[in-house]
Formats: C-alpha cells, sequence, structure tokens
C-alpha cells in the first residue's frame, strides 16, 4: 500500500510502523538492545563498508528509532530522517553536518535561547561564525552573503517573538546562492505547516515539545528534504570521499539521502548523541494523536487569546492568530489550520509575580508544547543570562509573559487566568 497517498491522521498512526515480522506485535517494540548480530563475516563486513543497509549498534541505528523516523519522513514529505538525543543535538548536528572552521551561518535573530547560546557561543568556539540577521526576510539575510556561507537558519515561530519568516523569500535566495534552508519548526509541527513544501531543504524538531506532547522525554529529530544539490562545489564533505568509509562520496552513492546518511554514519558515529528506543517508543505514540492534539491546542489558544486581548488587566497581547499579532498577515496566508499555540503578552499594571505564582492550572516550568498548559516570565528565567542588548534582539521585553496553552478545556484556563489577573492587580 503507497501511504503516501493517505490522510495526515492515517499516517500518523501507521507510517514506519506494520505488526512486528517476528511476533505480530502490533505496537512498534521497544528494542531494548545495543547490538546486533550479524549472519556471518561477509555481511558484517557489508554492514560496516556501507555496501549493504542494516543494524549494527543502536548509537547509529535501531529497529524503533528507525520507525519512528519513517513515520516522520512521511509527515513531513521528506527523503529521511535522523532521531537524536535532544532538539539541541539535532540543530547541533545538522550543521555541523555541513559546517566546519572558517564557515559562517545566515540566522534570523529570534531565536529558541538555546540555539542562540550555541550560535553565539559553542559554535564561535568551534570557528563556525553565526550572522543574526533579523526577522527572516530575504533582504536582510542577502546582506550577510559570502563564499564561506553554508546555512541559512530560521524558526517558523520564532520563540517567544513569535514572528514568521518570510520561508518563500528565504527559499528563492537559497536556490540562488547555492546555500541549503535549515528550519526549525518545532512550535507548528508538521500538521500545522510543512517548511518542505516551502522550499526549505532541512527540517529540525525538539521533539520533546509537541511531537512527544506529554511532557515526558528529551528527544530531536532531522528531516532530509532530499532536494538540495549537495555537489554543487561547496559541500566537499558531501560530494567528495569519506576516508573512514573507504573514500565513498554520500551524494555518488546515497543519492537525495546524502545528507541524512552521512549525519547518521559520520556526525552521530563521532559525536554520539542517540535517543534511546524507549523515548522513540513514547515518540511514536506521541505522533499518533498529534493531529488531534494539535487542533484542540490551537482551537483553545485562539479563545484564550481573545480572552486576553478583551481584559483590562492586559496591556498587550501577541498571537498570530489575533489581527494584533505582529504575524497575524503571514500567520492567515500560510497556517490555515491554525497559529499554534504559543501566546506572549504583558500585564497593564498588575504584578507579574503575583499573576503567575496565583495561577493554578498552568505550571510554571522552562518548557513548551506539553499536554498541559504552561506559563513562564522569560526576562527572569531563560533569558536571564543575556544581555539587555541582546534580550532586546531576541524580543523578550522585561514585561513579557510567555504561556503554551495545553489541552484541558478552554474555559477551565480563562476562568485560571482571569482569578490571576484580578489577583494580579491586589499586590
Ligand atoms: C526546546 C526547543 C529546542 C531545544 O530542544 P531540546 O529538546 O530541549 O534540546 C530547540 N528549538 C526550539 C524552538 C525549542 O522550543
Amino acid at each position: 500500500m503507497d501511504l503516501s497517498k493517505l490522510g495526515f491522521s492515517t499516517r500518523s498512526v501507521h507510517a514506519g510502523a506494520g505488526p512486528d515480522p517476528t511476533t505480530g506485535a502490533r505496537a512498534v517494540p521497544i528494542y531494548q538492545t545495543t547490538s546486533f548480530v550479524f549472519r556471518d563475516t561477509e555481511h558484517a563486513e557489508a554492514l560496516f563498508a556501507l555496501k549493504e543497509a542494516g543494524n549494527i549498534y543502536s548509537r547509529i541505528m535501531n529497529p524503533t528509532n528507525s520507525a519512528l523516523e519513517e513515520r516522520i519522513t512521511s509527515l513531513e514529505g521528506g527523503a529521511g530522517a535522523l532521531a537524536l538525543a535532544s532538539g539541541q543535538s539535532a540543530i547541533s548536528l545538522a550543521l555541523l553536518n555541513i559546517c566546519g572552521q572558517g564557515d559562517e551561518i545566515i540566522s534570523s535573530s529570534g531565536l529558541y535561547g538555546g540555539t542562540y547560546n550555541l550560535f553565539s557561543h559553542t559554535f564561535a568556539k568551534f570557528g563556525i561564525k553565526v550572522f543574526f540577521a533579523g526577522e527572516g526576510e530575504k533582504d536582510h539575510f542577502k546582506r550577510y552573503i559570502g563564499e564561506k556561507t553554508k546555512a541559512f537558519y530560521v524558526e517558523t515561530l520564532s520563540n517567544p517573538r513569535l514572528d514568521l519568516p518570510d520561508l518563500e523569500g528565504l527559499a528563492d535566495l537559497a536556490r540562488e546562492t547555492g546555500v541549503p534552508l535549515i528550519v526549525d519548526n518545532t512550535l507548528l509541527t508538521p500538521f500545522l505547516f510543512k517548511p518542505l513544501d516551502w522550499g526549505a531543504n532541512l527540517v529540525v524538531y525538539s521533539a520533546t515539545k509537541y511531537l512527544g506532547g506529554h511532557g515526558n522525554s528529551i528527544g530531536g529529530i532531522i528531516v532530509d528534504g532530499g532536494n538540495f544539490p549537495w555537489n554543487n562545489g561547496k559541500f566537499a564533505d558531501l560530494s567528495e570521499g569519506d576516508p573512514t568509509y573507504h573514500n565513498i562520496s554520500y551524494t555518488d552513492t546515497f543519492g537525495p539521502s546524502a545528507f541524512i546518511v552521512k549525519a547518521r554514519v559520520h556526525l552521530l558515529r563521532d559525536l554520539g548523541p542517540a535517543m534511546s528506543p524507549f523515548n522513540a517508543f513514547l515518540f511514536l505514540q506521541g505522533l499518533e494523536t498529534l493531529s488531534l492534539r494539535m487542533k484542540k491546542h490551537v482551537q483553545n489558544a485562539q479563545e484564550v487569546a481573545k480572552f486576553l486581548h478583551s481584559h483590562k488587566g492586559v496591556k498587550w497581547v501577541n498571537y498570530p492568530g489575533l489581527p494584533s499579532g505582529h504575524s497575524y498577515g503571514r500567520a492567515q496566508r500560510c497556517l490555515p489550520e491554525g497559529a499554534g499555540a504559543i501566546i506572549t503578552f504583558g500585564l497593564a499594571g498588575g504584578s507579574i509575580g503575583s499573576f503567575i505564582n496565583s495561577l493554578n492550572l498552568f505550571s510554571l516550568l522552562a518548557n513548551v508544547g506539553d499536554a498541559r498548559s504552561l506559563v513562564i516570565h522569560p526576562a527572569g528565567t531563560t533569558h536571564q543570562q543575556l544581555s539587555e542588548a541582546e534580550r532586546n534582539l531576541a524580543g523578550v521585553s522585561d514585561d513579557l509573559i510567555r504561556i503554551s496553552i495545553g489541552i484541558e478545556d478552554a474555559e477551565d484556563l480563562i476562568a485560571d487566568l482571569k482569578q490571576a489577573l484580578e489577583r494580579s492587580e491586589l499586590r
């Protein structure tokens, strides 16, 4: 059966996962094993030379992880995927697969805090220079292009600015300049938005958020669009021989899967941030209800945003699904299924501390994309260590409160916010 013709929800449940061939188990088994027995020495040698595909060692591949990789590949419409230990490792490997000392990356500025630190501090130590080019507009990125540019990087819904980049413009620029466009689509998920359909080349996820959806496991995924010409002369590590595998050329040997095969057999082999099969099992289960959950997340968020907008205790609200949200126009065009479930807002005069401390259903913690509703004050927590200039660049004003709307009943969330807003004004 050709799954690619079937709907998103059907693929969320079926892609990558038939009955287990040896036991008939219907749910994907957790293959909790480090290694896999080779049929004989010839088989072992062929696997190690990449002449034949097969399981060797769970640091680089595992059947439970493979089912997850196949499922997300189907949902995105990509050529392949690689499951990793965290979103941070997915972002790191996606970029290190094509960038080395002396290379340059052009990124939007409104980034997840961990990504900002990785780019501005850790990559700098590796000799990789990242230019922060504003909010994902083609003209801003264009200014920084040079001989050494190896990647364009954006978040589809930046956190916590909630900006939507001009993906079509950036994809044009990527094609014109022979540089791949890498997109962190964590806050939208393939249910709300498919970056590959808009011309992106690679998609990265923190599966920790909506893909898992229940706030119980850390994981990350790289999806390869299979749509970038890595043999264009700029990416010798992919097109020339790899001395650790008999000098094979990834582009010649693996065609559209060149990038993702190299990420696995070279970088994951050497750096080692493997996802545990148990987490892969939980992410597979999470994906089965992704469409149901995302519908409820965005429906709740729309109602909560409307409520906040109408409340006199709230000074401003930024939600891309509201006309007052700064990405409203683009969201109307690009996000027909909903504008995500993250809302930011500022209080009119009440105390941020007593507002947050008075919430009962919202958990005060550093995460998003949980089935439960969450709240945080970024300037006091996640962005505390940044300078004022860096905070401004990231769009984190001192009064910004971020909420991640869960799948509870909207009227209960609204009632909780209402009583906390009232208390925040008592001081
Ligand atoms: C959480 C997050 C990450 C990092 O993912 P981890 O799984 O925590 O390593 C990266 N990008 C975005 C947008 C995130 O929300």
